[in-house]
């Protein structure tokens, strides 16, 4: 599933490159997640002035509405000059003056959703509940920490919850927990401020990896440029349950939370 630094390397790959461009054409193919909420060709003539993110999201910014933009479970974008005609996978087409936009999607539930605000209520419906961006100023230790003292859901669970800070995915959220020393199942209520603090930084640390990695957990992701941003998360916990911790040899752990696996080594981790 492509986690955010994916998504923030996907919006470094052609935001700068589509700025400027003016819509010429919207292909759709199968439904995608959530339905377009405007008429293709309604985005003719539009032109892109500038694509941020949040969370998950990239918010394409028209010079009239803007697009959201999921990649959902298994989505990759290509923006480039020419490419080959669409596949049965390629869910969204748009063609700019500067070259085309796809969307693949093979599972679709990835979207794109054009709204005429970030006001409008289908906007905020899928943007108002995100946490505070982690790699951004606003992702502040103490904050952090009294945003925890308010949960007594385990901690890993309110990390994927992403209402506290936003984009910390399974994976990362695994791996943060154990440079931080926490045990996934600990309250997040019980954790204290100096553990809250290693966690924070941990969390920083791991997504800044990632993104200078060119971060990708999708095999078969793709930046907009169509290299490819597959990387091999040199992990410490994820994925290695049985296997020797990296730092103690403690055989290291799986559990399930909330329908998600969980990785951790008993020994380095404490509840
Ligand atoms: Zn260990």
């Amino acid at each position: 599933m492509p986690e955010l630094p994916e998504v923030e390397v996907t919006r470094r790959s052609f935001a700068d490159r589509i700025a400027g461009a003016s819509v010429e054409r919207v292909r759709l193919g199968k439904p995608l997640r959530w339905p377009l909420g405007c008429a293709p060709d309604g985005l003719v003539g539009r032109r892109v002035q500038a694509v941020q993110r949040r969370g998950k999201y990239l918010l394409v910014q028209l010079d009239a509405g803007w697009l959201l933009l999921h990649l959902g479970m298994s989505g990759s974008l290509q923006f480039a000059a020419a490419l080959p005609p669409p596949g049965a996978h390629d869910h969204f087409e748009m063609h700019t003056s500067r070259g085309l936009l796809r969307l693949h999607d093979p599972r679709r539930f990835g979207a794109v959703v054009h709204v005429p605000s970030l006001d409008d209520t289908r906007a905020r419906k899928l943007l108002d509940g995100l946490g505070v961006e982690p790699l951004e100023a606003g992702f502040d230790p103490l904050a952090f920490h009294r945003s925890l003292q308010m949960r007594r859901a385990s901690i890993k669970q309110v990390l994927l919850a992403g209402d506290i800070v936003v984009g910390v995915g399974n994976i990362y959220a695994s791996e943060a927990l154990f440079l931080a020393g926490i045990r996934p199942t600990t309250r997040a209520d019980r954790i204290s401020r100096p553990r809250a603090a290693r966690l924070h930084r941990a969390i920083v640390d791991v997504l800044q990896r990632a993104l200078a990695l060119g971060g990708s957990t999708l095999r078969d992701f793709s930046s907009a440029e169509g290299q490819s941003g597959y990387f091999q998360l040199d992990a410490m916990v994820y994925d290695r349950a049985g296997q020797p911790c990296r730092v103690c040899a403690t055989p290291i752990r799986s559990l399930r939370q909330g329908q998600r696996s969980t990785y951790y080594c008993p020994l380095c981790q404490r509840p």
